[in-house]
């Protein structure tokens, strides 16, 4: 059974290894220094999954990526104009806004889909590697 400590969403969420959810994706923790924003490990230390499988993979993560912004666009829109009443600029000011800001987390969040929907999660192989404590 799994448990929020782990799985597809776990490895989505927390930037981990899809496969074995113990190593990090990423060089840094963090999407909003930007210079590293796409600065990916070669491979998982812990149980070798390539993170970037073929050239170009994560080309693929831009319609993950459009999907995200237009749903969220939306979303945002709907509550500002039938919750507030806003006009159309604050709208779109709002809406800027939120995508700007947000945009280094849509970034790696489109990636981290885009990577997990290809590389399954392994439980029975991250139970090894847990117990083998490599
Ligand atoms: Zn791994």
């Amino acid at each position: 059974m799994l448990s929020l400590k782990e799985g597809s969403l776990f490895s989505i969420l927390h930037s981990k290894c899809p496969k074995c959810n113990l190593d990090k994706l990423y060089e840094d923790n963090n999407p909003y220094h930007l210079s590293k924003l796409g600065s990916m490990h070669k491979n998982c230390a812990r149980c070798g999954q390539k993170f970037e499988p073929e050239t170009g993979f994560y080309y693929g993560a831009m319609y993950v990526s459009y999907g995200l912004s237009v749903g969220l666009m939306f979303i945002v829109a709907a509550i500002l104009y039938w919750g507030f009443d806003a006009s159309f600029a604050v709208l779109l000011t709002t809406i800027l806004g939120i995508y700007i800001l947000g945009f280094p987390l849509l970034f790696r969040i489109s990636r981290n889909i885009w990577l997990a929907m290809f590389v399954k999660y392994n439980p029975t192989l991250r139970a090894e590697l847990e117990r083998q404590h490599i």
